[in-house]
């Protein structure tokens, strides 16, 4: 079996492992050695698993592959030491991540599709469109190549760097299942927190997954018209409809929602807007975090300025709406979602 066509053994839940173990002959006890292989130890080849006979280990090889990321190139802040990975994947796709250091511990944001088919007219991730979803593997993988390659525990996750996490709805839920497993990293639910530029339907699911995971959702206007300037699938859902999935979601899971603004300048960021934007969410349990836009160099689009960012904090404020202004990390390396794989390809192009 060419390598490509071998299955990808590190996408297994333990209880699809199991039925696969099983299915081989094998003992289900094995499905757990292998799990802990993988997930604790995070072993990145068979031979590896020192506790499974040699025959066994032959076996596993012929039917499974097991994918791992191979680092391409990292760039650390001057500012405050993030650090921006780029990692291949086993078919030659790039994709970012980015490791944050807070004084509550690493944060990790992972990536969840390659490119992106959502079409918010600032952001780099989307501009090529969507090559593919990535799979558990590649989620997880991020996580545990980052901890691999600095040797420190990651605590926190982010589901907000290049792709729409809820486009790959199924993927993104196992991979919750999986990280926070007790025989994986074990990495809390409560401190994972998914981004989404607002699917509806995927956000009602979400909130009946039973996850306390956190829900962002990416608002970035106070009504459709101005939304729909910035982002496409404003025009499949209202903000109405978002609004009430986020309500719902907040009802099911007890989370706050956090509602993620971009100041654009000229665009979103007057002190009618903000006024606009308290008396739609008002009534809500959440909280607002403001995110100056990072310019990219194929949009004309400009940040905010201070001054106009601190009125609009300000605004928001007197209307009873809790208001943070998003700490930048890492602006000096290509710090906006997909800019620094779209600066990597670019360069590729050339040669
Ligand atoms: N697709 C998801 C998650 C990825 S983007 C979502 O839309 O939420 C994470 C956040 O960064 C989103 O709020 C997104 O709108 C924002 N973003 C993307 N590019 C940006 C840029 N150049 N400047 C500021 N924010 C940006």
């Amino acid at each position: 079996m060419e390598n490509g066509k071998k299955k990808d053994i590190k996408s297994y839940t333990k209880k699809e492992l199991e039925a696969a173990l099983l299915a081989m002959g094998d003992k289900a006890f094995r499905a757990g050695q292998i799990y802990g292989w993988l997930h604790q130890k995070q072993a990145e080849s068979f031979d590896e698993m020192t506790n499974l006979s040699k025959e066994l280990r032959e076996r596993l090889s012929q039917v499974y592959r097991v994918d791992s990321l191979k680092q391409v190139q990292v760039q650390e802040s001057r500012l405050d030491g993030t650090k921006k990975y780029l990692f291949e994947l086993h078919d030659g796709h790039i994709i970012e991540s980015v490791l944050m250091k807070y004084r509550h511990g690493n944060s990790v944001c992972i990536s969840s599709q390659v490119g992106c088919r959502m079409g918010c007219r600032f952001c780099a991730s989307t501009i090529d469109g969507l090559e593919r979803n990535l799979t558990p593997a590649e989620l997880l993988d991020q996580i545990y190549q980052i901890q691999k390659l600095t040797g420190e525990r990651v605590s926190h996750i982010v589901v907000m760097g290049s792709g729409e996490p809820m486009d790959n709805y199924e993927n993104l839920v196992k991979f919750i299942h999986m990280i926070s497993d007790k025989d994986g990293l074990h990495i809390s639910q409560r401190n994972i927190t998914v981004s989404t530029c607002g699917l509806v339907p995927q956000i009602k699911r979400l909130a009946e997954e039973g996850l306390p995971i956190t829900l962002a959702l990416s608002l970035h206007a106070p009504n459709d018209e101005i939304r729909k300037t910035l982002m496409p699938v404003a025009n499949a859902y209202q903000m109405d409809e978002v609004l009430d999935a986020c309500q719902y979601y907040f009802a099911q899971t007890g989370r706050r929602i956090t509602f993620e603004y971009s100041l654009v300048s000229g665009v979103n960021d007057s002190e009618e807007a903000a006024k606009e934007l308290a008396g739609r969410i008002a009534h809500m349990n959440c909280h607002v975090n403001l995110i100056p836009v990072n310019p990219i160099k194929e949009r004309n689009y400009k940040e905010s300025q201070k001054k106009e960012i601190l009125k609009f904090q300000n605004k928001l404020e007197k209307c009873g709406i809790n208001v943070t202004i998003r700490r930048e990390m890492g602006r000096d390396i290509d710090g906006a979602c997909g800019q620094l794989r779209r600066s990597y390809r670019e360069k590729q192009k050339k040669q």
